[in-house]
């Protein structure tokens, strides 16, 4: 056996001081078989991912591997470097700018790098974090023989998987222009895994990530091994779910009053909007049968702030 590992730095160009701005990349090559890309933190403050990967670097000394392993621990390095979602010059989402401009605009210029890496691949996973909540895959609206691959990538994760949106929301936030939705029109197996954390490394989640990754990897067989239940996290095992959002109505400070992962019932209260006296201002309710999957990190909110992400099942 014979795996050749390396590390290397993508030059995107400089900064004011003359710095590089580079992308980090990391690659295993072994014999032949699948190809599979790794990316984190596209999202700049979305580190649990990394740690995932750290686990995955550990559990990869000296394993055999046939195919490709191709890991970009920090899509978003300047992200990164400051701790935020976006980058310092720019409010804008990353993961809504796929496939990218070459020769545009700094964050452009990121996601065609990397969806010109990613897209040499046979599948494609992106790590993120969702932040305080239970790890899950999210499939992107597909049909036919790549929603069926898809799906059972999605399953031999072991964590729980959700489709996305709604297609009227899954539009309307311009998911088509993440990396999954470009994946998915190239006709490339992906999955979007989100994880626990904002801003921090949620070390619960760290382990499901970790083995999320590593399932697959042992599934299509790049790695020998046997696919492992994830332990560290609650797992949602019922399947036909879907994302979707819950907002509130009221501004003030959140106190939730049931737990991440729990079934909840259609009208049970998810949540109290309470002013800075205590007064409860709203209680934000379940709008049908479903899960709770996580919380609005920041525990403050406005009208029409995000409250919780949930699943309910999806349409028939
Ligand atoms: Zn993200």
């Amino acid at each position: 056996m014979s795996v050749k590992v390396s590390r290397r730095k993508i030059r995107l160009g400089e900064r004011a001081d003359g710095s590089p701005y580079d992308l980090h990349i990391l690659q295993y090559k072994g014999s032949a078989g699948p190809s599979v890309f790794i990316g984190v933190g596209i999202h700049g403050d979305e580190l649990t991912g990394v740690a995932s990967v750290w686990r995955l670097i550990d559990y990869l000394k000296g394993k055999d591997i046939r195919g490709t392993i191709t890991i970009m621990p920090a899509m978003n390095p300047e992200g990164l470097n400051y701790n935020i979602r976006s980058i310092p010059e720019a409010g804008v989402d990353l993961n809504r700018l796929y496939p990218g401009k070459a020769s545009g605009y700094i964050a452009e210029r990121i996601t065609a790098k990397v969806w010109e890496i990613a897209r040499k691949h046979d599948i494609i996973i992106d790590l993120h974090t969702i932040g305080k909540g239970i790890p899950f895959v999210l499939l992107d609206p597909v049909t036919g023989d790549l929603k069926k691959r898809n799906d059972e990538l999605a399953k031999a994760t072991r964590i729980t998987v959700l489709d996305e949106l709604s297609s009227e929301d899954y539009e309307q936030q311009n998911l088509g222009a993440s990396l999954g939705g470009v994946a998915s029109k190239e006709g490339i197996p992906s999955l979007t895994i989100e994880l626990g954390g904002s801003k921090d490394i949620d070390w619960d989640s760290v382990d499901a990530g970790y083995l999320a990754v590593r399932n697959v990897l042992n599934y299509i067989g790049v790695v020998d091994g046997t696919v492992t239940s994830v332990k560290s996290s609650v797992v949602i095992r019922e399947s036909g779910y879907r994302r979707e959002d819950v907002w509130s109505e009221k501004g003030g400070l959140i106190q939730y009053v049931v737990d991440l992962g729990q079934k909840v019932k259609a009208g049970q209260t998810l949540a109290k909007v309470r002013d800075l006296y205590g007064e409860v201002l709203e209680e934000v309710r379940m709008p049908e049968d479903g899960y709770m999957v996580a919380e609005n990190s920041g525990h403050v909110t406005h009208t029409g702030g995000p409250i919780a992400t949930i699943a309910i099942r999806m349409k028939k």
